[in-house]
């Protein structure tokens, strides 16, 4: 009997394990600002999503740093009073963001909530797919060289610095110069385009009435319909601000995995930026060069990697990525703007001074690059173009003679009046983009040298006519060159013609 106690005894102690279960529970232990530190929760992922149970119910949180005894998170909600000791769940899933075809059109939060008043994004929200805010990049055998223009419709732009599908480029520059609205102009040019890309502009720490003008104005160009916009205005947390580029690219990536192309417009990682120094202030991390956190540039190369032009075997889509990067006085070498450079594929150079002097779009050829996109400029576009970065170049070498004009020789002459003509020609105002063939057509005629005699104050006049005149009267020219993508000769000696004949018209 005795012994039989014993074992029984013996038995229960040996099945005794001193391991307690972890559970998936935590505390408040300081909370302020935006930023909660939790106890507990011993097996949180970073990025992880946790749920802290307030008086006014459940908001969400995310696991941001994770130390030896505490987590810092970010909440997601409005400025909520959390209390101490308020209890946290993990949900054991790291942050995702709901996805589907519904969400073109619509204006969104980072975490997929509508914010353009016209009713929930997702009939079905729990039957909605979802895409992670963070994932690794294409793999390098996934991706494939970037071969597809994408069109700006900005002359400048399409004739020097060519964008590619899949290519990152970077818009930078100082306030008010215009870096939006190259932006927007080539989300509107796209209603030109065959292949249409779905268009996601990601608005970070903006004012909500610019987004909301921004958002009209995309309506009343009905390009609203191939776009998203994911918009996190600067009176959001900054942990949405934070958020917002990733859930565009996750958004973007989603569409780019059914084999689309997709432009994400990120407006701007300054902002960005500004927003995760904050949160890493906040969560005491500790602060580096121009106290942003030493992971800044990790931030930015995660993010925009994540750009790429699948392989056909990957789908063969597309997800084509412009940054924009506000600079002060033009500094290009702060923290920031060099990191960003030094990962895009190329730049887009805005500068006041040429903003000011009306050259608009203000963008400096001379500094401006295109890394990849050249491989993919159409061809018709590059016929007429290939010599206009050298003369501009050249006219700008030249330009500080102007002023003894009268002792130049002829050759200097002309290459000065075509430098003025062609300066001329590449401005361009915005919300007017250019469909390709058209660009191709007033590039082939001013590089020709056929405007030479047109004063300069008409060229704009003119090209609007010559437009309007080859629509009329020559209109197979514009569709051949839209659907063939080059100028053969025969094209050429058409081209010709109709421009000589224009002259004619408009000379009278
Ligand atoms: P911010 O620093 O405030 O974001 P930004 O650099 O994005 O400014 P935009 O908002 O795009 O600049 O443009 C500033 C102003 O200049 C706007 O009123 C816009 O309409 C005008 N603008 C931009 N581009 C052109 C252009 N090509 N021709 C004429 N006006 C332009
Ligand atoms: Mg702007």
């Amino acid at each position: 009997m005795q012994y039989d106690l014993v074992e029984k005894l013996k038995k229960e102690i040996s099945g005794f394990r001193d391991e307690p279960e972890l559970e998936a529970v935590g505390l408040v232990v300081e909370a302020g600002d935006g930023i909660v530190k939790i106890s507990g929760l011993y097996n949180a992922q970073s990025q992880e999503l946790l749920v802290v149970e307030t008086e006014d119910g459940d908001i969400f949180a995310v696991a941001f740093n994770l130390e030896e005894h505490f987590i810092g998170a970010v909440l997601l909600g409005e400025a909520t009073p959390v209390r101490v000791g308020a209890r946290v769940r993990g949900t054991g899933a790291v942050l995702s963001i709901p996805v589907g075809i519904e969400m073109i059109g619509r204006a969104v939060s980072p975490l997929g909530t509508a914010v353009d008043g016209k009713g929930s994004v997702f009939k079905d929200i729990d039957g909605a797919e979802t895409a992670p805010l963070e994932r690794k990049a294409p793999s390098v055998v996934a991706r494939e060289s970037v071969n597809v223009p994408l069109h700006t419709g900005i002359k400048a732009i399409d004739a020097m610095i060519p964008i590619g599908r899949g290519q990152r480029e970077l818009i930078i520059g100082d306030r008010q110069t215009g870096k939006t609205a190259i932006a927007i102009d080539t989300i509107l040019n796209q209603k030109n385009e065959t292949n249409r890309p779905i268009c996601i502009y990601v608005a970070i720490g903006q004012k909500s009435a610019k987004i909301a003008r921004i958002i009209r104005v995309l309506e009343e160009a009905d390009a609203l319909k191939y776009t998203i916009v994911v918009s996190a205005p600067a009176s959001a947390p900054a942990a949405l601000q934070y958020l917002a580029p990733f859930a565009g690219c996750a958004i973007g990536e989603y569409f780019m995995d059914q084999g689309k192309d997709v432009l994400v417009v990120y407006d701007d990682l300054s902002k960005h930026a500004d927003a995760y120094r904050e949160l890493s202030l906040l969560l005491r991390r500790p602060p580096g060069r121009e106290a942003y956190p030493g992971d800044i540039f990790f931030l930015h190369s995660r993010l925009l990697e994540r750009a790429a032009r699948l392989s056909r075997e990957f789908g063969g889509g597309s997800l084509t990525a412009l940054p924009i990067i506000e600079t002060k006085l033009g500094d290009i070498s702060a923290y920031v703007p060099t990191n960003v450079i030094s990962i895009t594929d190329g730049q887009i150079y805005l500068e006041s001074d040429l903003f000011t002097k009306g050259l608009r779009p203000a963008i400096n050829v001379g500094l401006s690059v295109s890394r990849v996109g050249s491989a993919a400029q159409t061809k018709a576009i590059k016929k007429v173009a290939g010599r206009l970065r050298l003369e501009l170049a050249q006219f700008r070498e030249l330009e500080a003679f102007v002023q003894f004009a009268s002792d130049l020789d002829d050759v200097t002459k002309s290459k000065i009046h075509r430098g003025q003509i062609l300066t001329e020609v590449l401005k361009q105002s915005d919300l007017q983009p250019l469909a390709f063939e058209r660009e191709a057509v007033i590039l082939f005629a001013a590089l020709g040298g056929y405007i030479d005699e047109i004063p300069r104050a008409r060229i704009k006049e003119f090209e609007a006519g010559l437009f309007e005149y080859i629509k009329s009267m020559h209109d197979d020219i514009f569709t051949k060159i839209a659907s063939s993508r080059m100028i053969d000769d025969e094209l050429d000696i058409a081209l010709t013609g109709a421009i000589r004949s224009f002259i004619q018209i408009f000379a009278k």
